[in-house]
This record gives structure tokens, sequence and C-alpha cells, in this order.
């Protein structure tokens, strides 16, 4: 090629166009591993068992507070079965630890306290979306309840309906078109208000019953199936979820369409990065919860319990904290919004994420002028960019959008609050947010090759 014809303008690669068929094999192999680990992880609390298990197989060993701690373990530890940190203390603390985290949870439908309520001749659940949806994209799909309701007498029993292909879903109703027309000119915010989101449960009345024999009938069902009360609702944690499993996209398969990609695709690869990885340095894997309803909660990461963590490491090495975490790096692994050829005015095409091309690094995410998000320093962007380019992971740079079109937020400032360097990675997503999200396979690989890439290094 002459080199006139080549541009010296950034561009990314393409790992669809430019990976060797036993990449896009490995690459998909490894999809299909995603895909079982998402299948039983949905919730933050299934996402907490599943990962339980895989670190249990490798070798990790539960950890409290104030248990003994030496050079050469591998522990984790699960804060109030919402979020879990791992860590494997091979190296010298001194010199920093390596840090990944991600979060487990994803947005939803949260039933309110007091959700049952009967009304012409259907009983129905109450919700109370969590994290930031499209209200109109979760009526009249099949829906799965997943969760825990805690008795009185400190018993907990635990529901997941509508995953088996025999068990029974849920759904929220919309209106039929004919009738539609006067909310058809409505905004979609008018439109759609979070108390339309009622769910359908139940028809058929309790027999000998008066007054509400529907959710009656229901509270019958609750009490035979879990020995659950009305009240023991008010201590619950039900939610319901996009019922069914993930599915290969396209003619050539070569996209995953599934609920919860954000940000599980992200957490498992640097889980699966973390457990193959070959670390010089100490390694912590962050899996929090809340992060889509800004973090906060004692779940959420930022309550201390990464920080307390990270002390206990330093204390079986009796380093100082505070040097240790100074010479500390993240990766702040989440997902970037992928560039949809649809809706061009949403993105800046010179900056945004495009399916294939890799990791997509964001120096910053934020609103309105970088507000409310760590803008890495360059020197912790460019000591990312070589771990990247040296083990040859396919990686773009990427903002979440076009400037003042919206925004958002990730762990990074969270841990940025710490003072260790963090830089935000992750997966590009089509339809973020929606109770059916797509990535492609290749991504998704060179996600855990960018966790790898950083625990070695
Ligand atoms: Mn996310
Ligand atoms: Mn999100």
């Amino acid at each position: 090629m002459k080199q006139t014809e080549q541009s010296r303008l950034y561009a990314p690669k393409n790992a669809a166009k430019e990976a060797s068929a036993a990449y896009r094999k490995k690459a998909f192999a490894f999809a299909d591993e995603y895909m079982a680990f998402l299948d039983r992880a949905k919730t933050e609390r299934d996402a907490v068992k599943e990962t339980e298990a895989i670190l249990k197989k490798a070798g990790y060993r539960a950890y409290t507070f104030g248990d003994p701690l030496k050079t050469g373990d591998k522990i984790y530890y699960i804060n109030r079965n919402h979020a879990i940190l791992a860590a494997n203390l091979c190296g010298d603390l001194d010199l920093g630890v390596q840090i990944a985290c991600a979060h487990i949870d994803s947005p939803r439908i949260d039933l309110k306290p007091n959700p049952l309520y009967e009304d012409a001749g259907m009983a129905f659940f109450r919700t109370h979306y969590y994290g930031g949806l499209k209200k109109y994209q979760w009526p009249t799909i099949p829906l799965a309840l997943h969760g825990v309701i805690c008795k009185a007498n400190g018993e907990k029993v635990e529901v997941c309906i509508g995953e088996n292909d025999a068990d029974p879903v849920f759904c929220i109703s919309d209106l039929l078109p004919h009738l539609d027309h006067y909310r058809e000119k409505q905004t979609l915010d008018d439109g759609f208000k979070g108390e339309m989101l009622n769910c359908v449960i139940a028809s058929i009345p309790e027999k000998d019953r008066e007054k509400d024999p529907i959710a009656e009938a229901v509270l019958s069902y609750l009490e035979k199936t879990y020995g659950v009360c009305a009240e023991d609702l008010i201590s619950a944690e039900l939610t319901l979820v996009p019922a069914g499993k993930a599915r290969h996209i396209g003619f050539d398969s070569s996209m995953i369409g599934a609920y919860g990609h954000d940000d599980k695709v992200c957490a498992y690869p640097s889980l699966r990065g973390m457990l193959e990885a070959k670390s010089k340095k100490s390694t912590v894997l962050v899996f929090a919860d809340k992060e889509e309803i800004g973090s906060d909660g004692v779940t959420g990461l930022s309550a201390n319990y990464l920080y307390d963590f990270l002390c206990e490491l330093a204390g079986a090495q009796k380093v100082n904290v505070r040097k240790m975490l100074a010479n500390s790096l993240c990766l702040s692994a989440d997902v970037a919004g992928c560039f949809d050829p649809t809706y061009p005015e949403a993105f800046e095409k010179r900056n945004a994420a495009f399916l294939n091309c890799g990791v997509a690094v964001c120096k910053y995410t934020g609103h309105g002028g970088k507000y409310s998000t760590s803008d890495a320093p360059a020197e912790v962007v460019t000591e990312f960019r070589k771990i990247l380019n040296d083990k040859k992971v396919f990686w773009q740079t990427a903002e979440l959008g076009r400037v003042d079109n919206g925004g958002g937020g990730t762990l990074a400032k969270f841990v940025a609050k710490l003072n260790v360097g963090v830089l935000d990675a992750g997966v590009p997503v089509l339809s973020m947010h929606a109770p059916f999200e797509i990535v492609s396979k290749l991504d998704v690989y060179a996600m855990f090759e960018a966790a790898k890439a950083f625990f070695e290094a």
C-alpha cells in the first residue's frame, strides 16, 4: 500500500475483520460459558452465589473481617449476599494491588413492600422500578420472579418462578393500540408512568371468600408454598426480571442477546481474567451492588467495605495501607453505549464505541461538562494503553455519547476516592438497560483478555 493511502488518524481495529479464525473460535466458546453464567446470575443475589461457587472451585476460601491472613492466601468476602470481593495475596502489597471492579445489579422491576391487590377480576403486584430504565420496554414481556422473603421468625425463603419451561411467568399489561390514540400524542414520560407498571399475577378467586378473593387465593398459595403471610412481603426483596435464557443473535451467531449484560458482561470476564492470570502483584476483584441506583446503601460501593477489605489485606503484610493504595491501579469494568446507526444523533462518531472493536476505554463518563465522574489522569490512561497493547487486546476509546445529550456514572469515582488510579473500560452494549441487551462475542472475549492482561501487569 502506498503511504499516501494510509490514514494516520486514530481508528480502532475491528476484531471481526482482523481476528483469526482460531481467535474467533476461542471467543465463541468463551461466550457459551458466559451465557451459562448469566442465565444463573440475573440478580445480584444470584450473581453472588454463582461467583462464590466459581471462586470456591478455584481454591478461594470464605473470609470474615478479623480472620488470620497471610501472603499466598486466596480469599473472598460476601457483603450481605449482595456484593462479593475476592483477593489473591500473591505479591508484595507495598507495590500496590491490581483491583478490578464491576457491578452485578441490573435495572429491573422491584415489588413494592405492600404489593398485592385485586381489581376487575385479576390480582396484581404493584411495583417500583429499579435503575434507569425506559418504562415502555417492560410491559408485555414474560417476567420471572426472583428473590427472598425474610419471615418474622428469622427464616428466609428463596423464590424463583418463571425460569423453567414448566413454570408460569408474570406480565405487565399494556393498552391495545385501537384505544391508545390519546396516549400516542403524549410524551414517553407522560404515557408510561411508574405507577402503571402493575403486574398481572392471578385470576381465579378463592372459594367462599367475599372480599378480595383472588388476592386471597394468592396469599393462600404463598402460605402453602413458602409459609409466608402478607406482612412477610414487607421484609422481602422480590424482583421481576425478564424470563428466559441468553440467546445467540444473528445469522452468524456473532452476538449475544440477554437480560443483565450491564454489568455481568464485564463482571464475568473480569472474574475469569483474575483466575487465569499469572499475577506478580496481589489482585482484588470487586462485584458491587446498587450501582444502577447511585451506589448508595450498605452494599453499594460508596459504603466503606472495599476500603475495609483492603485494610485487612494490608494488615496481613503489615504494610502502610496509604502507600499500598497510592501504588494500586483499578480497572473499573463497566459497559459502554454501543454506537447505534439508527440513532446516530445520540453519538459523536469519532468518540463512540463500535461493535466488534473491543473493550471501550473511557477516560471519563459523567454529564454536563464532565460533572460527577472520575476523569482519569493521562498517566493512568497510558498505563492501561500499554497493558492492552502489550498483549494485543482489541480496544477502542469512547465517550458515553454526544456532549450534553445525557450521561451516566460508574464505580470509578468511588474507587478514586480511595486514592487509587482508576480507568473505566468495558464491553459496548446495544439497547443498554433494555430487557434484552445485545453485545458482541468478540468484545466479550476482548474484555476477558483485557482483565487477564491487567491482572498480569
Ligand atoms: Mn453499568
Ligand atoms: Mn447501567
